[in-house]
């Protein structure tokens, strides 16, 4: 009889395989207390051991760019001098030998690192106790167990992997794992995620209940791991298997393609990004251009508001990296959910509706001309665009085409070279955006629906409140409508609409919007050839028709629905 487990989705994909249980020795940390005359000796030994560890992590041959930076984040990691000096302490101060004062700093990190309110930053808990396990072994002088010798087609179950578990991983013989531990943001799961391997975390005690050498199915896809499957659900999964390999291939040759519909309209499928490193990755997956740089995080790594000069630069980099191809930055869109390290923002009931984005940037102009001078100034060398994010009031973005304009009448004078056609458009991502969208055409160059806000603020709906999450959907009839009256009237001024909300790169509704008549899809770069294999082989016309019908539906469960059977 087949028995279920459900997991976290760490890495789509499916496999069949047989179930290899991994377990690491117990590690039986040394208690015994030293004498003050062994505190030299002994710290030197745990230095020797975390050397020879950054050794190897500087033995790079053959690595993936995804080790590669894991190798870079332990050894930042290993060099952070509070780690060394906590150490030190406990050996010279409190006479504990060098395993007990690693073991307590270890674990006294993973606590901090446990804490924090980021789920990145909380997910390198992981790798404090990989570097654990990893300084551990060489201290005691063990060979660590690893999973670079298992039987072809093996899942590895275990409590948790680290990332050197993960990246030490025949690759050849491993179809896939599932861990008791871990989050989706983990560097386990990011490994699994480039090596193209389905992975779940968050399964509980799935370590206790296999005991190894069971056939079994890895459903990345669904979150879903099948032990002793049926010959039938064997047979069915090995079609899907087949499928997708299919589709991988396919969707390779496609990537790099112009995405045309079958009846002739042209649309562009770009990339939302927050980095150059980013940007990399979207021009790998073939990016038509980007649909929205979210600048915010160039703020919110600074430790003060940066400098023209410093924007200037990553602005021109991005630029000159994606040539001819549009690239659309976004003001900075900081404040609701987003703070600063370097400034207080002031307490508010509703933040999201409250001192953010192009409110606060108006309310500070010294700050935002800076921004804007290093946007107009990299418009020089390639295809940049401006975008103003959060736009209620006309007079926002005139008041923000002002600043643009008074730039270029400064640099004209500073002799600094800029586009004279720079493009300025705006996010609809409110109400008041959609209902006055046929006045703010007028002023705007372009369109992109911000659709993670404009459905919240549409449906009067907290797009990251749990409780009412049933109630925030893309396909509520009033969202689409919104959408539909949005593209209309940017087509009758002779204009585009483009989409950079996370419903753009919802792969179940490239038709509809296709349908609704949208230009530019922007979002995941993971997403970019599948939409443009959906569009090449989908009519405009058609899908028009079925938009038509969508908008006359009066709830989302009926839209939902429809768009299901409409694949
Ligand atoms: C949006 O609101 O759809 C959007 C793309 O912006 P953000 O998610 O950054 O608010
Ligand atoms: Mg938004």
């Amino acid at each position: 009889m087949a028995e279920r487990y459900k997991g976290l989705k760490a890495s789509g994909g499916l496999a069949i395989g047989e179930l290899y249980l991994f377990t690491r020795d117990e590690i039986i940390v040394d208690d015994r207390k030293i004498s003050e005359a062994e505190t030299k000796a002994e710290f030197a030994k745990v230095k020797n051991a975390i050397d020879e560890y950054v050794k190897e992590l500087s033995n790079l041959d053959g690595a993936s760019e995804a080790q590669a930076n894991i190798a870079a984040a332990h050894t930042e990691l290993l060099s952070d001098p509070y780690f060394t000096d906590t150490i030190e302490s406990k050996i010279t101060n409190e006479l504990k030998n060098a395993e007990l004062a690693l073991d307590e700093t270890i674990k006294e990190m993973v606590e901090i690192m446990s804490q924090l309110d980021d789920d990145y930053l909380r997910e390198r808990a992981s790798d404090y106790k990989d570097i654990g396990f990893q300084v551990m072994y060489k201290l005691k002088g063990i060979k660590a167990k690893d999973l670079s010798n298992l039987a072809k087609g093996s899942i590895v179950i275990s409590k948790e992997l680290t990332p050197s578990d993960t990246s030490n991983m025949n690759k050849e013989a491993v179809v896939g794992f599932a861990t008791d531990l871990g989050g989706k943001t983990s560097h386990t799961s990011i490994i699994a995620q480039t090596l193209d391997m389905p992975a779940l975390v968050g399964m509980g005690d799935i370590s206790t209940k296999i005991k190894g050498g069971e056939k079994a199915i890895l459903d990345g896809n669904e979150g879903l791991l099948i032990v002793n499957p049926s010959e039938e659900e064997i047979a069915k999964y090995e079609v899907l298997i087949k499928e997708q390999k299919e589709k991988k291939i396919r969707l390779r040759e496609i990537k790099d393609k112009v995405a045309i519909s079958k009846d002739g309209k042209k649309v562009e499928v770009s990339a939302n990004i927050g980095n150059l490193d980013d940007l990399r990755l979207a021009i790998e997956n073939g990016c038509d251009g980007v649909g929205l740089f979210r600048t915010e995080f160039l703020y919110m790594q600074s430790s003060d508001f940066p400098t023209e000069e410093s924007q200037f630069e990553v602005y021109k980099e991005a630029t000159q990296m994606l040539g001819d191809k549009p690239l659309i930055i976004r003001t900075l869109d900081i404040g609701g959910d987003k703070g600063l390290d370097y400034y207080d923002f002031p307490k508010e009931e509703n933040p999201f509706l409250g001192y953010r984005a192009i409110r606060l940037c108006l309310d500070k102009k010294d700050m935002f001309k800076k921004q804007l001078r290093a946007l107009v100034r990299a418009s020089a060398f390639g295809n940049l665009k401006i975008m103003i994010p959060f736009v209620v009031n006309i007079d926002e973005l005139k008041e923000a085409r002002r600043m643009v304009d008074e730039i270029k009448v400064e640099l004209d004078k500073e002799g600094i070279a800029y586009n004279k056609d720079l493009d300025v458009g705006i996010m609809v991502e409110t109400s008041s955006s959609v209902i006055m969208a046929d006045k703010f055409i007028k002023y705007a160059d372009f369109f992109s629906i911000g659709t993670n806000d404009l459905t919240q603020y549409t449906l009067a709906v907290d797009r990251g409140n749990e409780n009412i999450a049933n109630l925030y959907s893309n396909y509520n009839p009033a969202v689409l409508r919104a959408i539909k009256h949005v593209i209309d009237v940017s087509h009758e001024a002779g204009k585009w609409t483009g989409m950079c909300g996370a419903f753009a790169s919802d792969t179940d509704a490239v038709k509809l919007l296709l349908g609704l008549g949208l230009d530019e899809f922007s979002g995941s770069s993971a997403k970019i050839a599948e939409i443009k294999d959906t569009i090449i082989n989908s009519s405009q016309q058609e899908e028009a028709i079925f938009a038509e019908k969508i908008l006359d539906c009066e709830l989302t469960e009926e839209v939902e629905k429809l768009v299901k059977e409409h694949k």
